[in-house]
């Protein structure tokens, strides 16, 4: 069962490492009236001089106070901790403080109280923590309270027994608590409130040892046999007499060893039969016997929760990806998987879909068919041209000579016009698209492709290099874009066979106005012979022509009802000829920037990708992780190991001690 401690001992070192308090080891609280002597106790455990004591209220906060085994400095090495001193100690309040001077310990937890609970024998009952550090100690976590007090003194509140009541329970009522209950030889044991309060958070008495302190302060002719061999009060787990250091001991810096000699001489001379069962040494032993049952116990639920914990690090190991090891194959597979997303966004087949807004490929359809599409419907066909910019262009497309028909050249003109109002969507279109395309770069390296968050510079370059590829494409698609619409402008194609019927309209309105048979027509007689069956069209109507028999047309005057129709006749015409245009835009754009700007960026995506940034001299700069990642996979296995270590040892006390 002794072999059990180191063992222990290595399981909390494994801990330390990473910080982590993963076995809950039983605290060992001193519960006890004032000056009973519960910090002479505690501190004979500890086996160092270091603890405020004294007669009147010396402690009065909370004292947790945590041991720590560390091997000795002659096998430490001292680059572990820089620490030249086989024991040292640490305040939680001062962390970065260490304390090698005991005296100094002392002195610090002497101005930390006052520092909380004020000069005046106040209390309070915030803890002072407080870590030793020494080869000579267990690992347990003892805490030192102030002692129970009927009468305030000084500063202290008039319930100060019911605070101090308070703040031992808080304590003791920890299932994981062990109960030092200390009592003074010289009083009564019958009336003893620590024994009291222990009662009541442990009726069974599985977790209270008794303490009887001062042995050599008894009355002459009085002993506490009776007491120590349970008779007065039993204890389940134990009575142990002690004889700590009196007040001229420690007024003489009696040492501790001299102390513990004393002890055992008194203990052989006053109680021989029981010297064996008493004594602070004896007492150290019991509760390292207590502490391991209480291991033995905790260890089944220990290992569940390594195995656990083992996991669930693990996991978390694997996220941050491997350390990068060979950096060809890293880059490469890092710029294709980000390539692959990309691409995926655009078709759609993204792993991750977003559902809060469209993207990628979804909003590129909503680019084209909803804002694009839209806002060339929305286009006026005869939008910005009055009657009177029509009838002035008719008079100057016929020149000197006199109008007889109205002049194709017109219409030409005129149409040219609203056609050049395409133009300005579209590449607007072709805007909004290659923004889409610059978010999809986001999208893909925040959302699928985590490890780019691993590789700042990476992803920077990444970024820049699908950047600039599509900033180069920008201007060659634009160019495409606008030659859409200078192609359109190149050539009026007043033989589109959707143009002849518009041709016959305009015709039936020149009819209506009862224009001769025979005048020339500036359309496609045939196509409108041809046509007109299908359009239920009569064939009286071929060879209509528009003419213009006016020439003067005042810029402000009211149109004459000439006027009026041949203005009519070229709106229907442009109209017409307009919407044939937008329609072959509306198709046309769409596909020029989905062949010149999307589908070319998704195909050189990954050779560009690779081209750039797959250069040997690169690769190192480009592969160096970032900060946060590094750190935190450092301390995940850390923990790791700490923890597969911890499922050793575990395991091995499995084997050889208690099973
Ligand atoms: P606490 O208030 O319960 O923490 O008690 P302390 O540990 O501060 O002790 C109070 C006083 O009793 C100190 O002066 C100690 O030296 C003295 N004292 C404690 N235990 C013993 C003991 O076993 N024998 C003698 N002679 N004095 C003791
Ligand atoms: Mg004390």
């Amino acid at each position: 069962m002794e072999t059990l401690i180191p063992i222990i001992n290595r399981l909390q070192e494994v801990f330390l490492t990473v910080g982590a308090e993963i076995i809950q080891l039983p605290q060992i609280v001193v519960v006890g009236s004032q000056s009973s002597g519960k910090s002479s106790v505690l501190e004979s455990l500890v086996g160092r001089d270091f603890l405020p004591r004294g007669s009147g209220i010396v402690t009065r906060r909370p004292l947790v106070l945590q041991l720590v085994n560390v091997p000795p400095l002659a096998e430490r090495r001292l680059q572990e901790n820089g620490i030249k001193a086989d024991e040292w100690g640490t305040f939680l309040h001062s962390k970065n403080q260490i304390f090698t001077d005991f005296l100094e310990i002392r002195k610090e937890i002497e101005e930390e109280t006052e520092r909380s609970s004020g000069g005046n024998k106040g209390i309070s009952p915030e803890p002072i923590y407080l870590k030793i550090f020494s080869p000579h100690v267990l690992n347990l976590t003892l805490v030192d309270l102030p002692g129970i007090t009927k009468v305030p003194v000084g500063d202290q509140p008039e319930d100060i027994e019911a605070q101090v009541q308070e703040m031992i329970l808080s304590f003791i009522s920890n299932p994981n608590s062990l109960i030092l209950s200390v009592s003074p030889a010289n009083s009564d044991l019958a009336t003893s409130d620590s024994l009291k309060l222990a009662r009541e958070v442990d009726p069974d008495g599985r977790r209270t040892l008794l303490v009887v302190s001062k042995l050599d302060l008894m009355d002459a002719g009085t002993d506490a046999l009776e007491v120590l061999l349970g008779r007065v009060i039993p204890v389940r787990l134990g009575i142990v007499g002690v004889v700590n250091r009196s007040q001229h001991d420690i007024n003489t810096q009696k040492s501790i060893e001299d102390t513990a000699r004393d002890e055992q001489a008194f203990l052989q001379r006053h109680y021989p039969s029981l010297a064996s069962r008493c004594g602070s040494r004896y007492l150290a032993r019991t509760l390292s016997r207590l502490l391991m049952h209480h291991i033995r116990d905790c260890l089944p639920e220990l290992k569940r929760r390594v195995t656990v914990l083992s996991a669930q690090y693990q996991a978390r190991l694997s996220s941050y990806g491997q350390p990068v090891e060979d950096h060809s194959a890293t880059l490469l597979q890092i710029v294709t998987k980000f390539a692959s997303d990309y691409c995926n966004t655009i078709e759609g087949t993204a792993t991750h879909i977003q559902t809060s807004e469209l993207c990628g490929g979804a909003r590129i359809c909503y680019i084209f068919h909803e804002t694009f599409g839209r806002t060339l419907q929305s286009i006026d066909p005869l939008g910005g041209l009055t009657e009177l910019d029509i009838l002035t262009a008719i008079r100057n497309a016929t020149g000197p000579r006199p109008a007889l028909f109205v002049p194709e050249i017109s219409f030409e003109l005129l149409v040219k016009r609203q056609i050049k109002r395409l133009e300005e969507p579209s590449l607007r279109c072709v805007e909004l698209v290659h923004e889409e395309l610059q978010r999809i770069i986001q999208h893909c390296s925040s959302y699928s492709t985590q490890e780019l968050l691993r590789f700042p510079k990476l992803h920077d370059s990444i970024v820049e290099v699908v950047t600039s590829l599509l900033r180069k494409r920008l201007p060659i698609t634009n160019d495409m874009v606008h030659n859409l619409v200078q192609i359109e402008l190149a050539y009026i194609n007043t033989k589109h066979p959707d143009f002849t019927d518009a041709a016959q309209v305009s015709a039936s309105v020149n009819s209506q106005q009862g224009l001769q048979d025979g005048d020339k027509c500036w359309m496609n007689e045939k196509v409108a012979e041809e046509k007109a069956p299908v359009a239920g069209f009569r064939s009286p109507v071929k060879g209509q022509a528009i003419n213009l028999l006016d020439t003067a047309v005042p810029v402000s005057r009211k149109l004459s009802a000439r006027e009026q129709r041949d203005c009519e006749v070229i709106q229907r015409l442009i109209k017409c000829y307009f919407l044939i245009v937008r329609k072959s835009i509306q198709d046309s754009v769409p596909k020029t920037v989905m062949h010149f700007l999307v589908n070319f960026v998704k195909e050189r995506l990954q050779s560009e990708l690779v081209g750039q940034l797959y250069k040997q001299n690169l690769l190192q700069g480009l592969l160096i992780e970032s900060q946060d990642t590094a750190q935190q996979r450092t301390e995940v296995a850390q923990m790791l190991e700490a923890l597969q270590k911890a499922s050793n040892i575990i395991s091995e006390i499995r084997e050889t001690h208690l099973w």
